[in-house]
């Protein structure tokens, strides 16, 4: 429902973009190949076009000439002969293979070459990769790198995308202060705003800073129904159970419903999900630890459907456990730690910090090492999961 909902809205929203300024963002519309590809017959190799009956080991031809990358080739290879080719370049009619500079010797005109060839030996037949008209990029599709060069090498110089949800992020709690302001002893500046901007970047969605809502019903339920103005609203802080913890009952006030108010994970146990009229939205606790690991388990996806296409799965590696961790079992826990590799081998550990507050110690971190709910124990050696931190990994 919420894939439907959303692609329907992300229909509507789409924009043109030059291709440059594409990546990251999911194509709304088909791109089509403009012609075959390659559109000639192409040398994939620095050597001599020849005909692979001919070219056998011991054989003499004479050079006819040379075709570099970009001539117009519209002779045919005279029977008995060769020309020297470069990679990029057009195979001219007749030949039917190239074969590599390395594997021949040259005196003058005279090619000699050292070993048998094979019909088509390092070309790329015309139409092989793809045939005109044809569906080069599906919609729906996201642009990596790859996908921007097919569109460019299609000449698609705009390219019809969906717009980027727009999530709005809004910190709450009376001890936080913007990050510009010097706070008092007993404040605290809004990290988690900064962490939450680049996360929701990273994600692939347009970040909007609402600052910071006091631990009071009016100003929250003010700041949070300008949160509802978009797509996706993240919250953090107030969702635990103090005495000032608003967030859920003012978003019910609001009319919210809710999806889960709790998960069986350390850090971000008190995450809640719902929707509040046509947002998506999360009460993320406010701990920044905490904060960035519920974003990243349960935002990101929300993200990617709000964005016109599907939900990418965590990308979970396993690696083996370099000393032994407990934690106490009943919740999944996600520890900061560090994977690195062994030859191709991944190897993690996971690193001292001082609960969900210390920022610090996810700075010496790339991924969070799960330690699932019932293992409570893992030794040495053991194969365990781990979520990369996606921004340095
Ligand atoms: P809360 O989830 O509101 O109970 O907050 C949990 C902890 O996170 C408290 O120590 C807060 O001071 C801290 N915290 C809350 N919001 C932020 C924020 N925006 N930036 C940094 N730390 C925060
Ligand atoms: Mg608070």
């Amino acid at each position: 429902m919420i894939a439907r909902s959303t692609s329907e809205r992300a229909e509507r929203q789409s924009v043109s973009l030059p291709v440059q300024d594409a990546l990251g963002y999911v194509l709304a519309q088909e791109i089509l190949t403009d012609r075959e590809y390659p559109p000639f017959d192409r040398s994939t190799r620095d050597g001599y076009a020849v005909r692979a009956s001919e070219a056998t080991p011991g054989a003499a031809l004479r050079c006819v000439g040379e075709i570099k990358a970009g001539d117009s080739v519209t002779e045919a290879l005279p029977a008995g002969n060769c020309v020297q080719i470069m990679t990029g370049a057009a195979v001219p009619q007749g030949a039917d293979a190239v074969v590599m500079i390395e594997f021949t010797r040259r005196d003058s005109e005279l090619v000699t070459f050292e070993r048998p060839s094979q019909r088509g030996q390092n070309i790329v037949p015309r139409g092989s990769e793809a045939r005109a008209g044809q569906v080069a990029l599906s919609a729906g599709l996201r642009l990596g790198f790859a996908e921007l060069a097919v569109a460019a090498q299609v000449g698609a110089a705009a390219v019809c995308c969906y717009k980027k949800p727009s999530v709005a992020i809004l910190s709450t709690g009376d001890e936080v202060v913007p990050i510009a302001e010097t706070p008092g002893p007993f404040h605290i500046r809004n990290s988690n705003g900064t962490s939450l901007a680049a996360q929701v970047q990273l994600a692939g969605g347009t970040p909007v800073p609402l600052g910071n809502a006091l631990d009071r019903v009016d100003d929250l339920a003010a700041k949070i129904e300008q949160g509802l103005q978009h797509d996706i609203l993240v919250l953090s802080g107030g969702v635990s159970m103090g005495k000032y913890d608003l967030v859920e009952s003012v978003l019910k006030g609001l009319g919210a419903e809710f999806f889960f108010d709790a998960v069986a994970i350390r850090p971000g146990k008190p995450a809640v999900f719902g929707r509040c009229r046509d947002t998506l939205v999360f009460g993320l606790p406010g701990n920044p630890v905490s904060t960035m690991v519920t974003f990243r388990l349960f935002v990101t996806a929300a993200i990617d459907v709000l964005s016109g296409s599907e939900a990418r799965a965590l990308p979970f590696l396993e690696a083996r456990l370099s000393a032994p961790v407990r934690e106490k079992s009943g919740l999944t826990h996600f520890l900061p730690a560090r994977v690195e590799w062994e030859g191709a081998q991944p190897v993690v550990a996971s690193l001292p910090w001082q609960g969900s507050g210390d920022i610090a110690a996810l700075t010496r971190a790339n991924c969070f090492l799960m330690v699932p709910a019932e293992c409570g124990e893992i030794a040495a050696g053991e194969r365990v999961s781990v979520l990369p931190r996606w921004d340095v990994l």
